[in-house]
C-alpha cells in the first residue's frame, strides 16, 4: 500500500525532524477515535493520514480508544471502529489501546501537578466557572480555592476519587492564567466527580479526567511522535504543551490538518446519530449515510475511499470537497472491478416476430471489458424480452438515436432489430411492441458493415428473474448545511430511498452473494445488499451511477 507520491506539509515536518535525529528517526503516529459513534468518511481521512503516514516511514500507528466520557461510550462503537479500520486496509498489531487504561497514570499526573502547585481543587459549580471565566475582551477571575494548599489539594483529590463527594461538588483545575488571552489556558478543570458505569473501568472510578488532560498524556505515555489532529485543536495546543513541559515527560508533537468537509454531507456523530435515533435512515449502516459502513453497504471498495484520500490531500486550511469526487474515485475502481450484466430497472415487452417460439439460445456476453482476465458469460435470448421503456419512443424528436417505429438498433451480445408495430391499451399506454430480427447480424455484428446509431441492454423473459433495487439520493438537500440559516433537520431529503420493485433480471444475477459489486450495463454500479438480500433473492443497491460529475467539471 505505500504510495511514495504521498506526501504533505506534515511529511516535511517529520522528514526535519528525521534530519535533524529528534527522534532518532522514529514515528509514531495514533487514530484515537472516540467511541461514541460509528466512523465516517471524515475519519477516513484522519486514518489514511495516521496509518498512511506510519507506513511510509516505516513507523507504527496506534488505534487509541479515547474513551474518557463514560456516559456516552459504548462496546458496539468499539467492535464498529475496529471492523472498520481494518476494511479500509489498516492494522495496527497488538497496539490497541484505551484512555482508560491510563487512568491510574493519568490519576498519578493530576497528584504531580497538585504537588508542583500548578493544580488546586475547586468548590464552584458549572455555572460559576463559567460566570469566572471571563470572556474574549476580559480576562478572567480568580477561583477563590485558587491558593489551597498543596496538601488540603492532596488530601480532598484524594477524597474525590474515594467516592466521598456528590456529583459536582469538586473539580480538579489545572493552575495556569486566569487572564491568558487563550480560554483554554484559563485554569480549565482536568477531572471531575461522575458517578457512571464505564464499558472497561465498570465502577472503579468516580472521577474520570478532561480530554485536554487525556489526549497529551496518553501520547506521552505511549511515545507518539507526531500527534496528527484536526483544527479545532490548535487552540488546545498550549495546554497540550502546558501539560506536558510541567510533567516533563516525553513530548509528542500535536500538529493540526484540516477536516474534511464533503458537500451534500453531514459529518458530526452528533447529527448522525440523529438521523438514526429519529428514524430518517434506518441505522448507522444505511447506504445514505457518510459512515463507513454505510459506505461499505452502498458497495464502495476500500480502495476508492483510500484513492479518495489521497487526493485531497492534507492541507492547513478547511475546505468543502466536492461529492462528485469520492463517486469518481469509486467509479474509477468499480470500471477496472465489476462485473457487467443486464438489467431493466422499467421494462418494456418486446416480441421479436420472427424469431421462433420455442426457441432459446445462449449467447456470448463479455463480463467486463476493462479486465481481459474476467471472461465471459452465457445469456439467454429468446422471442420476448425487455427492454428499458425509455429506450424505446413513438414519436421520437431527430435526436433520438435508440429504438423507433423503423429504426434499428443493436441489441447487446444479440442481434440486430427493428421496431415493426406498437401495442397500446384504450388509454394509449404502450404496452408492448413488436420488432423482426435480422439472423445475419449474430453476436449483434453488422451483417453487411450496416451501421446502427444504438446499442441497448435487454433481457429474456422467460428466464428472467425479479428483484427489488433500491436507489438512493443526497441526505441533504443544500450542498453545504453550515452556511444555511435553518435547522439540519428541516435540510434533509424526504425523499432519499427509491424502491424499485420486481425488476427484471439475467439469470447469472440470482446467483450473486452479499455485499459483491456489479455493473448493470448502461445504468449504473450496483451492489447486493449485505442486510436485507436472501439466498436466491438478491436485493440490488445502486452504488454509483455511470455519468462521471467530476470529469465533467474538469474539463469545463
Ligand atoms: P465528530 O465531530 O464527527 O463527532 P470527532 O472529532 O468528535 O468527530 P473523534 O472520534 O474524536 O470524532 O475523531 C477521531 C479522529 O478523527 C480525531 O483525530 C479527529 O480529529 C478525526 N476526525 C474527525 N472528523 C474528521 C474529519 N471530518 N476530517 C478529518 N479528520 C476527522
Ligand atoms: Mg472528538
Amino acid at each position: 500500500m505505500e504510495n511514495k507520491e504521498f506526501t504533505n506539509f506534515i511529511h516535511d515536518i517529520i522528514d526535519e525532524d528525521n534530519e535533524s535525529g529528534k527522534h532518532g528517526g522514529r514515528v509514531q503516529t495514533r487514530f484515537p477515535p472516540e467511541p461514541n459513534g460509528y466512523l465516517h468518511i471524515g475519519h477516513a481521512k484522519s486514518i489514511c493520514l495516521n496509518f498512511g503516514t506510519a507506513i511510509k516511514y516505516g513507523g507504527k500507528c496506534n488505534l487509541r480508544f479515547d474513551d474518557t466520557n463514560p456516559s456516552k461510550e459504548e462496546d458496539e462503537y468499539v467492535r464498529s471502529i475496529r471492523e472498520d479500520v481494518h476494511w479500509l486496509g489498516f492494522d495496527w498489531a497488538e497496539r490497541e489501546f484505551y484512555a482508560s487504561d491510563y487512568f491510574e497514570e493519568l490519576y498519578e499526573f493530576a497528584v504531580e501537578l497538585i504537588k508542583l502547585g500548578k493544580a488546586y481543587v475547586c468548590e464552584l459549580s458549572a455555572t460559576e466557572i463559567r460566570e469566572f471565566h471571563g470572556t474574549l475582551k476580559e480576562p478572567g477571575k480568580p477561583s477563590p480555592w485558587r491558593e489551597r494548599s498543596i496538601e488540603e489539594n492532596l488530601e480532598l483529590f484524594e477524597r474525590m476519587r474515594s467516592g466521598e463527594f456528590e456529583e459536582g461538588k469538586y473539580t480538579l483545575r489545572a493552575k495556569i492564567d486566569m487572564s491568558s488571552p487563550n480560554m483554554h489556558m484559563r485554569d480549565p478543570v482536568i477531572y471531575r466527580i461522575m458517578y457512571a458505569h464505564h464499558h472497561r473501568t465498570g465502577n472503579k472510578w468516580c472521577i474520570y479526567p478532561m480530554y485536554d488532560f487525556t489526549h497529551c498524556l496518553s501520547d506521552s505515555l505511549e511515545r507518539i511522535t507526531h500527534s496528527l489532529c484536526t483544527l479545532e485543536f490548535e487552540v488546545h495546543r498550549p495546554l497540550y504543551d502546558w501539560f506536558l513541559d510541567e510533567l516533563e515527560v516525553f513530548h509528542s508533537r500535536q500538529i493540526e490538518f484540516a477536516r474534511l468537509n464533503l458537500t451534500y454531507t453531514v459529518m458530526s456523530k452528533r447529527k448522525l446519530l440523529m438521523l438514526v435515533k429519529e428514524g430518517y435512515v434506518s441505522g448507522w449502516d444505511d447506504p445514505r449515510m457518510p459512515t463507513i459502513c454505510g459506505l461499505r453497504r452502498r458497495g464502495y471498495t476500500p480502495e476508492s475511499i483510500r484513492e479518495f484520500c489521497d487526493r485531497i490531500g492534507v492541507a492547513k486550511r478547511d475546505s468543502m470537497v466536492d461529492l462528485a469526487l469520492l463517486e469518481h474515485c469509486l467509479r474509477d475502481h468499480l470500471n477496472k472491478i465489476a462485473p457487467r450484466y443486464m438489467a431493466v430497472l422499467n421494462p418494456l415487452k418486446v416480441i421479436i416476430d420472427n424469431y421462433p417460439a420455442d426457441k432459446t439460445e445462449y449467447l456470448e456476453a463479455i463480463n467486463n471489458p476493462e479486465d481481459p482476465d474476467a471472461g465471459s458469460r452465457m445469456v439467454p435470448f429468446s422471442r420476448e424480452i425487455y427492454i428499458e421503456r425509455e429506450d424505446f419512443m413513438e414519436d421520437a424528436p431527430k435526436k433520438f438515436y435508440r429504438l423507433t417505429p423503423g429504426s434499428e438498433v443493436r441489441l447487446r451480445y444479440a442481434y440486430f432489430i427493428q421496431c415493426e408495430n406498437v401495442v397500446k391499451d384504450a388509454e394509449g399506454n404502450i404496452l408492448e411492441i413488436h420488432c423482426t430480427y435480422d439472423p445475419a447480424s449474430s453476436g449483434g455484428n453488422s451483417p453487411d458493415g450496416r451501421k446502427v446509431k444504438a446499442t441497448l441492454h435487454w433481457v429474456s423473459i422467460p428466464t428472467a428473474f425479479k428483484a427489488e433495487v433500491r436507489h438512493f439520493d443526497n441526505l441533504l438537500t443544500v450542498s453545504d448545511p453550515a452556511t444555511e440559516d435553518k435547522d439540519f433537520l428541516e435540510l434533509i431529503n424526504k425523499d432519499s430511498l427509491h424502491i424499485l420493485e420486481n425488476c427484471p433480471m439475467e439469470p447469472a444475477l440470482k446467483d450473486l452473494k452479499a455485499g459483491e459489486r456489479i455493473q448493470f450495463e448502461r445504468i449504473g454500479y450496483y451492489c447486493v445488499d449485505s442486510k436485507d438480500s436472501a439466498p436466491e433473492k438478491p436485493v440490488f443497491n445502486r452504488t454509483v451511477g455511470l455519468k462521471d460529475e467530476w470529469a465533467r467539471m474538469q474539463n469545463r
